[in-house]
């Protein structure tokens, strides 16, 4: 169970049926989360926001006081966070960067290449020599690496370590950052680190992997007798499903971050979270097409569906839900209503996995009534199969505390 702010609540009973259903997203909440984020962390750490969590001008733009700059990963990205959010830093990471995406971010000047392998290295460097300026570009490799202190043995969605297309493998560090101090490439200036390495991670775990990643930069600068100034260390901080009001503990890993940072005078930490940002401002709302029974459970079936709200299929969780009542039916049939306790959510979709969120406690639930999805403000429209079935897109509400 969530619950939806007053806000968002009245917004989704005053949307008449056939606006259904529609993504309502309450600004004023995301602002105030990102302020307490943002008050959690040490004044020299910088917060990024990983745009690919959601990235609607409106939720840039609503985070822009709180964060400093934004992590985009592909051209589109650039191009959209750039005109959503002029003149703000970006980083600009992600795997299987195109010749075309790195020329229009060297044009578009990003703060930050987070570079993925020692081939794109050499193909940045070869386009940033053609350009007229001769200002270097800031380079942060991306490192794969393994996080063996054992803090993490209780995380199943651990990646960093193991086989992935993501970053340069620890075996291949020195070399790699070898090019950069011996002068080949001077174009490039060689700023720190990258890494995320895990998602689901609570404030304990986060703290842990910083710190095993800042040692890890530490020891390699050593080597290369070059300062290290920058360690992004990601994001990936945890979203709880299954207890929508438990929140990730910001003041406890700003702590942790205050002492690696106090351990490592002139070290600019940075993170760059998406989910744990945006996901709680969301909400899919929509209304009950039927109820039915089926070889002893029920069913209600929803407007709508994952091609909508993707999340619950990709996560394979129960998407947390409110029933909102709605007494009128002006219809002249009869409203199918539940008789069980417990009733599956169901989409629109011909395929059994359309399941947004399983043996909700609602009894009495008829068609009619509206039920509003909470914690999908991230990963949820934008990585959601909008066209299978060609039903109709849902709205898009962005409520500002300020106009409501
Ligand atoms: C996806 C991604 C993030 C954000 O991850 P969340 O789990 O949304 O916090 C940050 N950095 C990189 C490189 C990513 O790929």
């Amino acid at each position: 169970m969530t619950v939806p702010t007053a806000a968002v609540r009245s917004h989704a009973l005053a949307l008449p049926a056939t606006e259904l259903p529609a993504y309502v997203y309450d600004l004023a909440a995301l602002r105030e989360h990102a302020a307490s984020v943002r008050h959690a962390l040490p004044e020299n750490v910088e917060l990024y926001y990983a745009a690919k969590a959601n990235p609607e001008p409106e939720i840039l733009a609503a985070l822009a006081p709180y964060v400093d700059g934004y992590e985009v990963s592909s051209g589109g990205e650039l191009a959209h966070v750039g005109k959503a959010v002029p003149g703000r830093p970006l980083a600009f990471g992600g795997p299987g960067k195109t010749l075309a995406e790195i020329t229009a971010a060297l044009e578009q000047g990003v703060a930050r290449f987070h570079v993925e392998s020692a081939y794109e290295l050499r193909v940045l460097a070869e386009l940033s020599a053609r350009r007229a300026s001769h200002s270097p570009i800031g380079v942060l490799l991306r490192f794969n690496l393994p996080l063996s202190d054992g803090s993490l043995a209780g995380s199943s969605l651990a990646m960093g370590g193991l086989p992935s297309p993501f970053g340069v493998d620890p075996s291949e560090a020195d070399e790699v950052v070898g090019l950069l101090g011996g002068g080949a490439y001077p174009q490039l200036e060689l700023r720190g680190v990258h890494a995320h390495l895990a998602s689901g991670l609570e404030a304990a775990e986060q703290v842990a992997v910083a710190e095993s990643v800042v040692t890890w930069s530490d020891a390699l600068a050593a080597r290369h007798r070059t300062p290290l100034a920058e360690v992004n260390v990601g994001g990936g901080m945890n979203v709880d499903y299954a207890s929508a009001e438990r929140r990730f503990d910001w003041a406890a890993y700003g702590a942790g971050l205050a002492r690696l940072a106090a351990a490592h005078p002139g070290l600019t930490l940075r993170i760059e979270p998406g989910r744990a940002l945006t996901a709680y401002c969301g909400w899919y709302v929509t209304d009950v097409l039927d109820v039915k029974h089926s070889h002893g459970r029920e069913f209600a079936v929803v407007r709508g569906g994952t091609h909508h709200l993707r999340t619950p299929a990709t996560k394979g969780h129960d998407q947390p839900c409110t029933v909102l009542p709605v007494d009128s039916w002006p219809h002249p049939w009869p409203r199918p209503t539940a008789r069980q306790n417990e009733i599956t959510l169901t989409g629109q979709l011909c395929t059994p996995k359309d399941l947004l969120a399983r043996d909700v406690p609602a009894p009495g639930l008829r068609a009619g009534d509206r039920v509003a999805f909470g914690l999908a403000g991230a990963y949820a429209w934008n990585i959601s199969h909008h066209d299978f079935l060609m039903h109709p897109r849902p709205g898009f509400h962005f409520l500002d505390g300020a106009r409501n």
